[in-house]
């Protein structure tokens, strides 16, 4: 789709992060002590990955953040500092970390020798700039009794289709956690609704995913909320392209014998590269060959174990592809959820069937199931899986004629299956399923046969609604006998959901801004849901 607006000039958009100013230094390999017309900290700062006695801390030198060329192959050094106290008196830990060319300027500090289970706060120094303040806290050491975690997740911020004020309550909230369950950026441009624009070209090159996180960080309420808490994220697909399975574009069934898996390769690996480079990931994160380890897991003392997974890096395609018709493949609703790529509502007919029952196709990939199936084994009261797609079952035809979404897990029954019994097989009390992707909210019990709503409850998935993007279709009339564990819908609203876990009940949050296209809106709780310790099921909070 194409905007009539103008597209705003660098200049215009740098208005928000200092101005346009002039390199004002002669270029060298390394330099420190470097002062720059416009703030090299306009991207802010961000913490992640917390562990018991550390956490990532994240900057980017971006004077010119649309303009990264201009920084030239010089390294930089930026100091950092921890301290115990917001007038950072009382520092923790303090050093000097290298800010290379080859990853855009970022810095990524791993720091380690703290206390567990507090807060810190931390910034970046460079030459007379100092950034602003971040708060991180550490995890508790293991084992820890805890009594209590305030956690919040986030999902699907299309930059054009409304303003990032949810992610300002967020950070209001002061939790102890964020987590980003994916489509932090889009790759291009789709919608009808916009309030402002990004570069209208779709992101392809290093270069170009590049300049898009650096116009999202330019936001100040995303800002605000990478700045209030460490967060823990994992991609879904629009960081890469809409709907990509594994290492196969969603173009690869239109684009036939003309498809060049070579070129997507090279495209994932840009965007796997312009994701850890803004991210508070560790180093661990990016492997040789363009792949990446996001699956990882956190343990919040005896209270909650939480495990994340990648959905996107390791999955077979989406099942019972359509034929490559002009319909499908042609216009411009290619880059819309539901378009003509990967993911499309099919039919479990017999033409379909004996696909989606293939007990070899997989979302994970067979490492990260075992890994998974190991990381589920605690004893913790609770067990959070942070990830990308929808997990609970879904109907989306009649009872006579079932549809499944074939993008999210109901797309991969057998795979499903076998994540269901690994979280009852490895002991996992109390599993709850951290949901992003569809732009709109369902609570949906989870049972032990995931096709069977006859089975017993074993737990709840929370989908929440996106931050910003364009809702999908409403479809409340899912609910009832057709799905009868399904809760509650709604897909008229932005917002994300806020956790509050205590020993003997997690409540949960489903909160909406009142308007995304008002940059002052205010914020509401559209619904409540709470579930008793050791009693499998949502129960609404009236
Ligand atoms: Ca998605």
């Amino acid at each position: 789709m194409t905007s009539t607006r103008p597209w705003p000039t660098r200049r215009q958009l740098l208005a928000g992060v200092g101005g346009v100013a002039t390199l004002a230094l002669a270029p060298g390999p390394v330099r420190a002590q470097v002062d720059f017309r416009a703030d090299p900290f306009g991207l802010g700062v961000a913490s992640g990955d917390p562990a018991p006695d550390g956490f990532v801390l994240w900057t980017r030198l971006a004077p010119y953040p649309l303009e990264p060329e201009r920084l030239g192959p010089t390294t930089y050094l930026v100091d950092w500092d921890v301290a115990r106290d917001e007038a950072f008196t009382n520092i923790a830990a303090t050093g000097t970390a290298r800010a290379v060319p080859a990853l855009a300027h970022a810095v990524h500090v791993e720091v380690a020798g703290l206390e567990a289970n507090r807060w810190y706060f931390y910034r970046f120094r460079l030459g007379k700039s100092v950034s602003r303040t971040g708060r991180a806290r550490t995890l508790p050491a293991p084992d820890t009794a805890l009594d209590k975690l305030r956690l919040s997740y986030a999902s699907c911020a299309h930059f054009e289709h409304g303003f990032f004020t949810a992610y300002k309550f967020m950070a209001e909230d002061q939790p102890d956690l964020i987590l980003h369950l994916g489509d932090y950026i889009y790759e291009g441009s789709w919608g009808t609704r916009r309030v402002r624009l990004f570069e209208p070209e779709e992101t392809v090159t290093l270069a170009q995913y590049r300049r898009r996180y650096a116009t999202y960080r330019t936001d100040p309420d995303l800002q605000r909320a990478h700045a209030a808490a460490p967060w823990v994220v994992v991609f879904d697909d629009h960081e890469v392209q809409n709907d990509f399975a594994g290492d196969i574009s969603q173009d690869a069934v239109c684009a036939g014998a003309a498809y060049n898996q070579a070129a997507f390769h090279a495209r994932r690996m840009a965007a796997y590269q312009a994701y850890y480079e803004h991210m508070p990931l560790r180093k661990s994160t990016l492997l040789a060959g363009g792949n990446v380890r996001l699956n990882r897991g956190f343990a919040y003392g005896d209270l909650v174990n939480l495990v994340m997974l990648d959905e996107r890096s390791f999955r077979s395609p989406q099942a019972c592809a359509a034929p490559a018709t002009p319909e499908r493949c042609d216009g411009p609703k290619r880059l819309t959820p539901g378009g003509a790529g990967g993911g499309q509502v099919a039919d479990v007919d017999a033409s379909c069937k004996a696909e989606l029952d293939d007990p070899k196709r997989t979302i994970l990939g067979a490492d990260q199931e075992s890994w998974a199936a190991g990381q589920l084994k605690s004893k913790a009261i609770w067990t959070a899986i942070g990830q990308g797609v929808p997990f609970a079952h879904l109907n989306q035809g009649t009872k006579d004629a079932p549809r499944i979404w074939t993008d999210g897990w109901s797309g991969y029954p057998p795979a499903r299956q076998r994540l269901v019994n690994a979280v009852r097989k490895s002991g996992a009390r109390n599993p709850v399923f951290l949901t992003g992707d569809v732009h709109a909210y369902w609570v949906i019990d989870v049972t032990a046969d995931a096709q069977n709503a006859n089975s017993p409850v074993i737990g709840t998935e929370f989908v929440g609604t996106s931050i910003s993007a364009e809702n999908s279709p409403d479809r409340s009339h899912l609910m009832g006998d057709l799905n009868p564990r399904a809760l509650f819908h709604n897909a008229k609203t932005h917002g994300y959901v806020l956790m509050d876990f205590a020993r003997d009940k997690l409540e949960t949050r489903l909160v909406v801004v009142n308007d995304v296209t008002d940059p002052r809106t205010t914020r509401a709780d559209l619904a409540r849901f709470a579930i008793e310790a050791g009693r499998p099921g949502a129960k609404p909070v009236v």
